[in-house]
């Protein structure tokens, strides 16, 4: 598998993840330019909060923070940010968790493998079109049509098999 399939590798733990999450933002605030939309403070809140870590982010968790910080969203409101972001690609909903991770190239037309580490829950996203085009036509041979590509796998992560 090339290396630029890799959207987001697993990162040491010691990372300086203050520049993931700026080139984050960025990237956020230039997708956002580009197809004209806003990011509102609440949808760049909501951004920031899920890239906190790499670690997925579940909604009930995002309400706690923000009514914590007494932003005062309602959840409504919240959820339409999430779906804002959902849209625009800049974070993705991972099915199995019920959950949100932040998408490593948002800019990029890309397919989505999810790898979930079992133990420490980080997330590393891989975009490998030969996947999907191999699933697609199993797929289709069984008269299945795809609606949602996305994979996720379950597993352990390289720091937490070495313990
Ligand atoms: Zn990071
Ligand atoms: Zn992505
Ligand atoms: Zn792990």
């Amino acid at each position: 598998m090339a290396n630029d399939s890799v959207l987001m590798p697993f990162k040491d733990r010691d990372h300086a993840h203050q520049s993931c999450l700026e080139k984050a933002l960025d990237q956020a605030v230039k997708n956002c330019e580009s197809s004209g939309v806003r990011l509102t403070p609440l949808r760049r809140r909501v951004l920031e909060l899920i890239w906190g870590s790499h670690m997925p982010v579940k909604a009930y968790d995002l309400l706690d923070q923000l009514r914590d910080e007494k932003i005062g969203s309602a959840p409504p409101t919240v959820y339409r940010s999430l779906d804002f972001l959902l849209e625009e690609g800049l974070i993705h909903k991972l099915q199995s968790l019920n959950a949100y991770v932040g998408c490593g190239e948002p800019l990029k037309h890309h397919t989505s493998q999810f790898l979930i580490c079992r133990d420490c829950g980080e997330v590393a996203e891989m975009d490998d079109p030969d996947i999907q085009q191999v699933l697609s036509r199993k797929a289709e041979s069984l008269g299945f049509q795809v609606l949602d590509k996305t994979i996720e796998i379950q597993g352990l992560c390289e720091k937490c098999i070495a313990g």
